[in-house]
């Protein structure tokens, strides 16, 4: 359904040009959840965004939505296919809320733009999706401004938004920024309610990719480094990042990957750009090692061959 092959996106700066997204393939089935997970700055975001021809970068590569190339789609037709066949739910809360208008008119209007509802129809959808996503008196909340709410309002707001006219795809960014346990679960059995829509997540919370996820990624420093099933995933992680990942899980003690992401700038010839990291790296690790298909899993590490 959809389809990424080899997709990169790169900005000019005044340092020269920087390539956040380094040739990213990935597919989402028809109704299937993906989860993208990685650190800030890993390039999750801008990959996110650039499926919605958004990011303003520099695309190359191939991005078919149902056999059609999106890269390169002029805005008039972008403009078609986002909100009525791919759904977005952005991580900004405060910022992406329109403040003039009422919650339940913002949640509502996509049904009303893209499915021909009333405005009476989609006001009574937006307090149910509300109060679906557990606040208490929806009718109430529906009738406030956006500074009413709290940070984590307005993120269980963009939810509702995101999930209301029921599309094709959802792709979704970060969309527990800021929530508690609680709401991150609410959040997780809302993207599990709709069996029709596929969904692809980026998200830094591991424990709400595991909720979620029935396909996992790790994006390390613009590049996969695994994709594998969620259950195999969680349970045995071959690269060495998501070793580190995974051991950083409270039932594993916090134990997370020392030092830093190599800087954008930095990219350009390394070897394995999680080398300096590695408590894994050897003498191969001075030449990027390729994405290796183990099965249902790809792995980009020469030692992943070892660890299975
Ligand atoms: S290729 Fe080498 S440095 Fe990179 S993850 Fe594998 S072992 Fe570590």
């Amino acid at each position: 359904m959809l389809k990424l092959e080899s997709v990169s996106v790169s900005f000019p700066t005044a340092g020269g040009v920087i390539q956040p997204v380094d040739k990213v393939s990935l597919e989402v089935e028809k109704g299937g959840r993906h989860v993208l997970i990685g650190e800030t700055g890993s390039g999750k975001s801008v990959l996110l965004t650039s499926l919605l021809g958004l990011s303003g970068g520099e695309i190359t590569g191939h991005i078919f939505w149902k056999n059609r190339e999106l890269a390169g789609l002029p805005e008039t037709e972008y403009a078609k296919i986002r909100g009525r066949e791919i759904a977005y739910i952005p991580q900004n809360g405060a910022g992406s809320l329109n403040p003039l208008m009422k919650i339940g008119r913002q949640i509502g209007e996509p049904l009303q733009v893209h499915r021909g509802a009333s405005r009476k129809e989609a006001l009574a959808a937006a307090v149910e999706a509300l109060r679906e996503l557990d606040f208490q008196s929806p009718e109430y909340w529906a009738r406030q401004y956006p500074h009413r709410l709290s940070g984590g309002m307005r993120q269980r707001v963009l939810v509702a938004m995101g999930t209301i006219a029921g599309g094709e795809l959802l792709l979704a960014d970060e969309p527990t920024k800021g929530l508690d346990t609680d709401r991150r679960e609410e959040v997780a059995r809302r993207f599990r309610q709709f069996p029709g829509t596929a969904l692809l997540c980026v998200t830094h919370d591991l424990e709400f990719a595991r909720a979620v996820g029935e396909r996992i990624s790790v994006l390390y420093a613009g590049q996969i480094v695994e994709t594998a099933p969620a259950a195999a995933f969680f349970d045995a992680p071959l690269h060495p990042y998501a070793k580190s990942m995974i051991r950083s899980l409270p039932e594993h003690g916090f134990q997370s990957a020392k030092g830093f992401a190599p800087s954008h700038r930095d990219y350009g010839g390394l070897g394995c750009r999680f080398a300096e990291r590695c408590p894994e790296a050897g003498d191969a690790c001075g030449k990027s090692p390729p994405l290796l298909q183990f099965g249902e899993r790809q792995v980009r590490c020469w030692y992943a061959a070892g660890s299975e």
